[in-house]
């Protein structure tokens, strides 16, 4: 029993933790919070929540905060706590000396997905209208880069079509890479709701997840298709709807692209991409996928929910377009029931795309080099603005090893525990001369920074939230920053003394200034968030009212776009060394690398990350459950606990990532996805042995 005493007061604000976004009324006593109660009014969650919404706020008011900005100038010196004014101007200071000596380009910023719109927008405005070039980009780099990409090429618009609402119509849902009971439990319980009243499954993962196989709900079609294989999948799925006639053709007839589609029929058609063609390389039965796609394509209303397990592959843009094709191909698409669906990771995930924290994107997806839209920023920022494309992540990183990138802003960020190939981004953020980290915590990154500014929790600031339907929601302030300044204010100071000044006194500014400069967000104001409770993007005079579907009776883009997906194996491929594949994955009660999950009561419930392995693969290593295994890659090794389980297939081991002991990203390597550079996180060749333990 958990003694809370009476709350005094609360404020309603939304969850800092998944993109289904849920409200909570916060609940306080005095200066502390309480307890956090789902709002029964939230439109995405309708009065529901999980564990890590409800339980895991306990780390905003952690002991281990820093709340005094520090500076070294060395990253081996000790840090030295000193005022605001003093780390701000070593910043600025530092940043502008870098400047005068290597060039306009050899600094950059890093957005966050946990951070407000306002407060993304700011980064962003700041690197372009401040630093001078367009060396910005996101964490979305590393989940739903290739959404962005696949999504505005297929439809023109980089986000999902669909509210949580519609998972209601649907007869058929299709769930591919994606975990939703673990990942996005909300949603994931409202599409069980859906599945008990006799929606049909069709699962593709390597895993058998919980919707495969629980209490009340069985997938009509699992297809345990191998790590890396995606691609060869969907092909097959689109080979049995062309070849065996089901193509909705009136809806292919009025809103697809007639040239794209053709070409694109006539490629899927090809004998090598039938399901018995690929049966050897994707290891499922050709009849399991003839039955598969004739369900999608004929079972009713059908809708596509996807996650990282789509995206994060070396084909991963290839992948949604493979889905998007899908879609179109069957008329799934402008209405109820239907639609491609991303189930995007953070909180603000959506929202920190929208707001241009991409190097080649202003804020609604408009490319820098677009004249009009850059001069219309260049207008309204004051500054000139380059119309070149900046440096992505692991760009900034290669050009540090190489002694050209100096400077990096990151904000509410840890690149250095959650982005591949750890040992190439710890060596790009050694090579630099001033790393500014702003976070809550001293977090992995902060080992390679020479200037730490506090950052505020969701609990101390206001601004809004975009969850993964493209809803926009209010996070409002419910206790005083305990570092005396929110993230926004912080940006604003460093870029007063960069020497660009920008002057708001409250988020619903730049809230302001984002709908008076992004059609999309036209009609988007904290006021009408205040009148509406929420409102879905785009909210404009075309849609005053938000859009809860998009592409009714037609396309953004105008026609739909068919893109010929070829599968290309990935590099990293299994052999005699390393002949296991590593994916990776979440559970409920964790978060991402557990930064703030595991400062609170939720650690009781997963205190170490275990590795999954079939019985006959551990039979054969000598594993029994429980035991000790050193993991090894090309790239690295680590060690833990063995789970031997037939949820993996045989040839596949599993794991999640959410304890930095464990450090599943030595393992990963640094593949990523052709379009977008988004890493290949979910396909590792690897080996384990016994061991005796870390
Ligand atoms: Fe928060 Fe996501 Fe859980 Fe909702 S489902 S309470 S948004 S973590």
């Amino acid at each position: 029993v958990i003694e809370i005493g009476t709350p005094e007061h609360s404020v309603v604000t939304t969850c800092a933790y998944c993109g289904v976004g849920c409200t909570f009324k916060a609940e306080m006593r005095g200066d502390e919070l309480v307890r956090m109660t789902p709002w029964k009014d939230g439109k995405a969650n309708h009065g529901h929540s999980c564990v890590k919404g409800r339980f895991a706020y306990g780390y905003a008011q952690h002991k281990e905060r820093i709340l005094k900005p520090m500076i070294r100038a060395q990253i081996t010196d000790p840090w030295r706590e000193v005022s605001w004014e003093e780390a701000i101007e070593y910043a600025a200071t530092e940043f502008k000396r870098i400047q005068a000596k290597y060039g306009r380009s050899s600094i950059g910023g890093i957005t966050s997905s946990r951070c407000t719109n306002e407060e993304t927008y700011l980064v962003q405005k700041l690197v372009r209208a401040g630093f001078g070039n367009n060396n910005v980009d996101t964490c979305a780099r590393v989940c739903h880069s290739p959404t962005g990409y696949g999504l505005k090429t297929a439809f023109g618009t980089s986000a999902g079509t669909q509210d949580f609402d519609s998972v209601d119509d649907s007869d058929v849902i299709l769930v591919i890479g994606a975990n939703p009971t673990d990942g996005h439990p909300v949603f994931g319980s409202r599409m069980k709701r859906r599945l008990r009243q006799g929606a049909k499954l069709i699962v593709i993962d390597p895993r058998r997840i919980d919707l495969v196989k629980s209490p009340h709900v069985r997938a009509d079609y699992h297809l345990p298709l191998k790590p890396g294989t995606n691609v060869a999948m969907v092909t097959a799925l689109a080979h049995v709807i062309v070849t065996e006639g089901l193509i909705n053709e009136t809806f292919v007839r009025e809103q697809g692209d007639l040239e794209t589609f053709q070409a694109w029929a006539e490629f899927v058609a090809e004998e090598r991409h039938s399901p018995e063609a690929t049966e050897a390389l994707t290891g499922v039965p050709a009849n399991l996928v003839r039955g598969a796609a004739r369900l999608y394509a004929t079972g009713g209303d059908a809708a596509i929910y996807y996650g990282l397990g789509v995206t994060e592959h070396s084909q991963g843009s290839t992948t949604v377009l493979g889905i998007a094709n899908l879609a179109m191909a069957t008329g799934n698409i402008g209405r109820n029931g239907v639609g491609v669906n991303p189930l995007r990771g953070q909180n603000n995930v959506q929202g920190s795309c929208d707001m241009g924290s991409f190097p080649h994107e202003y804020p609604g997806y408009r490319h820098v080099s677009e004249d009009n839209v850059r001069e219309m920023y260049e207008a309204l920022w004051g500054a000139p603005l380059d119309p070149e494309p900046g440096l992505r992540i692991p760009n900034m990183l290669d050009a540090a090893v190489d002694g050209t990138f100096k400077g990096l802003y990151v904000q509410g960020e840890d690149i250095a525990q959650s982005d591949p190939d750890t040992y190439h981004v710890t060596s790009g953020l050694a090579a630099m001369e001033c790393v500014i980290v702003q976070d809550l915590f001293l977090n992995e990154t902060a080992n390679y920074a020479h200037v730490f500014l506090p950052g505020s929790s969701f609990l101390e600031k206001d601004g809004t939230f975009t969850n993964a339907e493209r809803r926009i929601q209010r996070v409002r302030k419910v206790m005083a920053p305990k570092a005396v300044y929110a993230d926004w204010e912080v940006t604003l100071l460093l870029a007063k003394a960069m020497g660009y000044e920008m002057d708001y006194r409250h988020p619903s500014e730049i809230m302001d200034e984002i709908a008076a400069s992004t059609p999309s967000f036209a009609g988007v104001s904290f006021q009408r968030l205040e009148e509406k409770g929420s409102v879905q993007w785009p909210c404009n005079d075309a849609a005053p009212e938000g859009t809860p579907i998009m592409h009714i009776g037609g396309f953004v883009r105008g026609k739909g776009n068919f893109v010929i997906t070829e599968y290309v194996g990935t590099d990293e491929k299994v052999g005699p060394r390393f002949p296991l594949l590593l994916t990776t994955g979440r559970i409920l009660s964790q978060y991402n690398v557990g930064a703030q999950t595991r400062r609170t009561e939720n650690s009781r419930w997963h205190e170490e990350d275990v590795l999954e392995v079939h019985p006959a693969d551990a039979e054969n290593r000598g594993v029994r459950d429980g035991d000790w295994v050193t993991l090894r890659s090309r790239a690295g090794e680590t060690t833990l606990k063995a789970r031997v389980t037939d949820r993996v297939a045989p040839g596949v081991v599993y794991t999640t990532f959410h304890h930095p002991t464990t450090q599943a990203n030595v393992i990963t390597t640094d593949f990523s996805d052709w379009a977008t550079n988004c890493p290949e996180y979910k396909v590792t060749a690897v080996q384990i042995s016994p061991s005796n333990g870390p």
